[in-house]
């Protein structure tokens, strides 16, 4: 079910729970600003799902409301994770799904890193 990406933030969503060690994840990698780890259906041989430590509902509230440190640790992590994956030889994709239209799932802003194939076109055609 596509949520709106808005705030207010829902501490009961499944990657918040993750963070607070209530769930397992299948985890890549982790330091003070992101988590990552293996998305359960995994849609390239490579499928992992980067998020902030912050309580932010998607990449508008993340954008808006996080501070230039947790902005600049986020994406080095995201850019440190692709390339310990050894993912920049052959290139790499990211995505974030941003409420309804994008069919946006999980209401904590994540980065999904695709990689291991010919990634095809950018926008599927439906
Ligand atoms: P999005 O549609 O951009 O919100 O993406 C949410 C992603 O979270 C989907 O690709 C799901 O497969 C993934 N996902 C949902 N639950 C889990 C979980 N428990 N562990 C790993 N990935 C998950």
């Amino acid at each position: 079910m596509p949520v709106s990406g808005l705030p207010p933030y829902d501490d009961a969503n499944i990657f918040a729970r993750m963070l607070r060690g209530e769930i397992p994840c299948n985890k890549v990698y982790e330091d003070d600003w992101a988590l990552a780890f293996h998305d359960i259906h995994p849609q390239a041989p490579t499928h992992v799902l980067v998020i902030p430590k912050g309580r932010y509902c998607s990449f508008a509230d993340f954008a808006a409301g996080a501070s230039e440190a947790e902005i600049a640790g986020f994406m080095r992590a995201v850019g440190k994770i692709a390339r310990d994956l050894g993912l920049e030889a052959l290139g790499y994709r990211l995505l974030a799904n941003m409420g309804a239209d994008s069919g946006q799932e999980v209401a904590h802003f994540h980065v999904h890193l695709f990689a291991g194939r010919k990634l095809g076109r950018m926008l599927a055609s439906t």
